[in-house]
């Protein structure tokens, strides 16, 4: 790969237009503004590249792809870094491609309820837009306010919601990309049908920047629901979690969220925000469930179901949110843990999926594992359980230096990710692997599978520029 002390500045520069690509050089960024386009939210590794660009349209990302091609220069996609597997992260000297000034509406359908968006644009803003035209966008999670609609493509991320309305991958039409050689690729427009062969818009949705850049997608919106109810639960033991799961299947009022945490995490969302506790009684665990509301009968529904679950002795306490902002501070004690354990610590971060019926004895042997492995250390588990999908962060002991941490967390993941094959779990569930996992992928993907992932990447990006390193070592 060039390095960039071989670039001609003035060349590339004059590229596209004033204003759009930077050297670490220039006076128009502090070094840290500068450096934060090429990380992410991991921590654990420190950028350092030269060029950043900020394209403002598809062409332009075509014309600095190309540039990249003819000088051997590898790229970064840069999205809204709020990733949790180092994939945006330039540490090689790469060219760090910013998509934030590609965040325009380009084409709204009022017939079928999409919209196609630049990749650029902020999920929370695209919330946004869909509401103004009487629609809903379902894809939502706590660091919405910062990602990108692009970055959760190429990340397929998940979310609060997937219970009900499934991973991002359900609400792409069609994809704008530019490939790792600078041609422009359109996949599948705005159909929602077309078997004319290969789909290839999903090979780019969780490819984290390593097939080519996203630059634009026509997302499908839906209604958003005519009212919602909260209901937290406190609960005793990890299986009355799984079958409350399982009751929630018989209430007959669809179901929209199903989280849930431990008092650690409830502890350090109660020091961090400062909420309230939510019952009189600290429990090991509780739940959160959202339900559409449609009308008065399924309120009645609700509150039959908070009373068999109470019977049945899944739940120790239980309260239904009486208004919005109750609902508000039941969604904190959830939504608040990744920030509040990242901000104030040093964590490992794993995000793991199982099949729901594997969870409890996969947990069983893991609680061991990790006694044995991390004794005394924090643990910090919480997720989307409803999708089979664990948080499980390992928080660093005050007396271990980061780095010590960090390898022995290292260490021990290969136990963990075992236990994971063992019970046919994922080793990422939703952050994908980027830098953070890519040792790993062998645990959750076959030899075939890794050897045809990378025959599929060379024909996208034959040189191997597009976030080189990410995904496969
Ligand atoms: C508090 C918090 C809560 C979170 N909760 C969830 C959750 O519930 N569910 C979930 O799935 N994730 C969650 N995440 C992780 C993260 O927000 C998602 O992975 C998100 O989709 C990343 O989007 P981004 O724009 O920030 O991408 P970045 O971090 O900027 O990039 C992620 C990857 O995508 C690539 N990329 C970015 N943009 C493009 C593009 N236009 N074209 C090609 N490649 C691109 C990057 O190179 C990188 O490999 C959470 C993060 C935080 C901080």
């Amino acid at each position: 790969m060039t390095t960039t002390t071989t670039i001609n500045k003035a060349e590339l520069k004059s590229l596209i237009g004033p204003g759009k690509i930077f050297f670490k050089d220039d006076p128009d960024f502090d070094s840290a503004s500068f450096l934060s386009f090429g990380t992410d939210r991991t921590k654990v590794y420190r950028p350092d590249f030269e060029i950043l660009a900020f394209p403002t349209n598809t062409e332009e990302v075509a014309k600095i792809v190309k540039y990249a091609y003819n000088n051997d220069l590898a790229i970064v996609p840069s999205g809204g870094r709020t990733g949790y597997a180092g994939g945006a992260v330039a540490k090689e000297k790469e060219l760090v491609l910013s998509l934030s000034k590609m965040d325009k509406v380009l084409d709204f359908d009022p017939f079928f309820g999409s919209i196609k968006v630049q990749a650029g644009m902020i999920t929370k803003n695209l919330h946004k837009e869909a509401e103004e035209r009487g629609f809903y966008f379902p894809v939502d999670f706590a660091s919405t306010g910062s990602s990108h609609i692009g970055g959760n493509i190429a990340t397929n991320a998940g979310g609060v919601r997937v219970v009900h309305y499934g991973l991002i991958r359900q609400w792409v039409l069609g994809l704008t990309v530019v490939t790792g050689t600078g041609e422009i690729l359109e996949f599948n427009g705005e159909l929602l049908k077309n078997n004319t062969g290969y789909d290839l818009k999903h090979l780019f949705i969780g490819s984290e920047g390593t097939l080519g850049v996203i630059t634009e997608a026509t997302l499908k919106l839906t209604v958003k629901p005519v009212d919602n109810r909260v209901l937290l639960v406190s609960v005793p033991d990890f299986p009355s979690i799984l079958s409350l799961f399982k009751e929630t299947h018989q209430v007959k009022v669809p179901l929209l969220a199903f989280e849930f945490f431990t008092q650690y995490c409830l502890g350090k969302v109660k020091a961090h925000l400062g909420v309230p506790d939510p019952f009189s009684v600290p429990s090991p665990y509780y739940v959160l469930m959202e339900f559409e509301i449609g009308n008065e009968s399924e309120d009645e529904k609700l509150f039959g179901f908070l009373e068999s679950i109470t019977e049945k002795g899944l739940i120790s306490d239980g309260s239904l949110a009486q208004n919005s902002r109750q609902a508000e501070t039941f969604w904190k004690y959830r939504e608040g843990i990744s920030e509040s354990i990242s901000i104030e610590y040093t964590v490992h971060k794993n995000d793991i999926s199982l099949p729901l019926r594997n969870m409890e004895p996969f947990l069983k042997e893991m609680e061991s594992l990790l006694n044995g492995k991390y004794p005394g250390f924090e643990i910090a588990l919480f997720g989307h359980v409803g999708d089979g999908n664990l948080h499980l962060n390992i928080v660093k002991p005050k007396d271990l230096s980061d780095e010590e941490f960090f390898k022995k967390c290292k260490s021990v993941d290969p136990d963990m990710f075992s236990l994971l094959q063992k019970y046919n779990g994922s080793i990422s569930a939703e952050h994908g692997i980027g830098l953070l996992k890519k040792d790993f992928l062998r645990f959750s993907r076959s030899e075939l599978e890794i050897l045809l992932m990378k025959e599929i990447k060379k024909s996208m990006d034959p040189k191997n520029i597009m976030n080189p390193g990410k995904v496969f070592g």
